[in-house]
């Protein structure tokens, strides 16, 4: 088989998602990491394209090294690895469809039919009791863990910060009945981290997300020692030896890796299998194909007791689908697909219809 085609359409303005065609009507869907559309279309496009042309899909491993090697020339972490990631689905996708099988029985056995995951709120701008109340809702939904994204990482230790507020806010509406976790996206000094994280004791927080700078592995370690809650953090580690190094230097007690950033599925398994019995939270804020690859990849794993992320924010791929099915959600637990490949079946007329120009 041969790639013929490779294309990176940014739906809606905002989520990139590579498509390959084949000499065998084959068409690989694969999607990237939502931030820096532009960016990764235009690596896509301009520096993997010609790498990509005549090469058998089936060789994943030898297309991810030559990607990855070409990638390491300027970076390769952050938007060149996220583009390697929406190659590297829909490469996978192309192989999975070939074998007309789904994900997780390439991986292994299936062990668990539904996943369960957490509210994960984006929003900056609500006040601690319009937190609370929402916190409530997805509880009434069904939901058993809620994450937050109250400080200002763009302002170190802001006086704005309103976790405290929102946390006891929630608190006083849910008591114990929901698990709270804080995520502040390196808003705080080291000092800062440790000083708001003892408070977050006190209200049992179940999880400190990214207290410091994520660059800061030494700031991350001395607050992961000084504080008895949870310390997460993985979200911004593209490979393999970037989570040695994290755990080397940082050591948090929770890894978060995400598919669609690590390059897609090569590395994303090689992850999975170093970090082993390790706690892991998996990273997840889209709702299609990474949601749908992190729910094979859990299904298969009888380690992993801590939800999946999923992210409550309104979405234009949920409100105005680019696929003909979707996944199966309610109370707080997603259905494992069983269709072959990863279980979606995408339009890519109405994808090429939605996706805009720069
Ligand atoms: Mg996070």
């Amino acid at each position: 088989m041969k790639i013929t085609e490779v294309e990176c359409l940014v739906i809606d303005g905002i989520y990139p998602y590579v498509v390959l065609e084949t000499d065998e009507g084959i068409t690989g869907v694969g999607e990237s990491f939502r931030r820096s559309p532009w960016v990764t279309k235009a690596a896509i496009e301009t520096i993997f394209k010609e790498i990509l042309l005549n090469k058998d899909p089936l060789n994943y491993q030898e297309i991810w090294e030559l990607l990855y090697e070409v990638a390491s020339t300027c970076g390769p972490y952050g938007s060149l690895l996220t583009a390697i990631s929406g190659i590297d689905t829909a490469i996978w996708d192309i192989n999975l469809k070939k074998e007309n099988i789904p994900l997780h029985k390439k991986l292994g056995k299936k062990v668990k039919n539904y996943i369960p995951i957490y509210a994960s709120s984006m929003r900056r701008d609500m006040s601690p009791e319009e937190e609370a109340d929402r916190a409530l809702y997805f509880y009434e939904e069904g939901f058993k863990f809620y994450k937050m994204h109250s400080a200002y990482p763009e302002e170190i230790d802001s006086p704005r910060d309103k976790t405290l507020r929102t946390v006891e806010a929630i608190r006083k509406k849910l008591d114990k009945n929901i698990e709270i976790m804080v995520d502040v996206n390196g808003a705080y000094s080291v000092n800062k981290a440790i000083e708001i994280g003892r408070e977050l004791e006190k209200f049992e927080v179940f999880q400190f997300e990214q207290p410091v700078h994520v660059t800061d592995l030494e700031g991350l370690k001395s607050v992961t020692k000084s504080l008895s809650i949870p310390i997460a953090s993985g979200e911004c580690c593209y490979t393999v030896q970037d989570f040695k190094n994290l755990i080397k230097k940082g050591n948090p007690d929770i890894l978060q890796p995400d598919v669609i950033k690590t390059g897609g599925i090569t590395e994303f398994k090689k992850i999975m299998s170093y970090l082993g019995k390790r706690e892991i939270m998996i990273h997840n804020t889209q709702p299609l194909i990474s949601t749908a690859i992190h729910l094979h990849f859990l299904s298969i794993n009888n380690s992993i007791k801590l939800p999946l992320e999923y992210n409550i924010e309104q979405n234009s791929l949920i409100d105005n689908p680019i696929a003909k099915n979707s996944l199966n959600i309610k109370s707080g637990e997603i259905l494992v697909p069983d269709d072959y490949s990863f279980g979606i079946d995408f339009d890519i007329n109405i994808m090429k219809n939605r996706a805009k120009k720069i």
